[in-house]
């Protein structure tokens, strides 16, 4: 995660505004006023928060939160100059942090920006990012259920459980099928390629999951 926080106002003054406020208090900002540019902007710079306006040229926030939560769990602020416009963002469910009415005292956005992000930092730390409750075969990544299948918590368990050691694709074959089944080496690669796949949804960018080339797979996390 980038430590940036993503501002998107199509309002310049507004915009400057909050650039000013946040860069006071020690942040990093960008700023988008296209709504068509912010879902690829996410993706790449992965920002620690989004403070999104309702109302944008080419793509509004209402669709730009449902694509990000798509791929990402960052914080989300949304911005609307309705105040009866948050009863229906909230009936939406879009999974944003919190909304904010304008017009707004930077200082309150401020504040905000804090809590949310606090709220997210004590998360993310009470997860140590991975936890897994064995007897219901439930992995919860950054506080998202992964949703794995048997054979892929069976992995991630065994990778997880001693991080940076390398398991070779024969030691899993082993693992995830005691009875000696013949399963070929690809069958390792599809179920590892699925359930980093599903990991990636979760995470916050990092590779988790890494393979060695002709070796096998560990697990790098904390
Ligand atoms: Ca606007």
């Amino acid at each position: 995660m980038s430590g940036i926080v993503l501002i998107v106002e199509d309002e310049d003054k507004l915009a400057q505004i909050l650039v000013d406020y946040l860069c006071q208090a020690g942040f990093k900002t960008h700023t988008l006023a296209d709504g068509l540019a912010v879902v690829p902007w996410v993706h790449e710079y992965q920002p620690c928060l989004i403070l999104l306006d309702l109302m944008l040229p080419g793509k509004g926030g209402v669709e730009i939160c449902k694509e990000v939560r798509t791929f990402s769990a960052t914080p989300i602020i949304m911005t609307t100059a309705r105040v009866e416009e948050i009863d229906r963002l909230l009936g939406l469910e879009l999974g944003a942090d919190d909304y904010i009415c304008k017009p707004f005292s930077p200082r309150e956005v401020v504040a905000r920006v804090k809590a949310v992000l606090r709220r997210g930092g004590a998360a993310a730390q009470s997860a140590a990012g991975l936890s897994l409750d064995e007897s219901r075969y439930r992995a919860i990544l950054h506080g998202i259920d992964l949703d794995l299948t048997a054979v892929e918590f069976k992995l991630l368990t065994l990778l997880a459980a001693n991080p940076g050691r390398i398991y070779g694709r024969q030691h899993l074959m082993d693992h995830i099928y005691p009875d000696q089944r013949i399963v070929s080496d690809r069958t390792i690669d599809s179920h590892i390629k699925k359930l980093r796949k599903k990991m990636a949804v979760a995470g916050s960018g990092e590779e988790l999951i890494q393979s060695l080339y002709g070796v096998g797979y560990k697990y790098e996390g904390k």
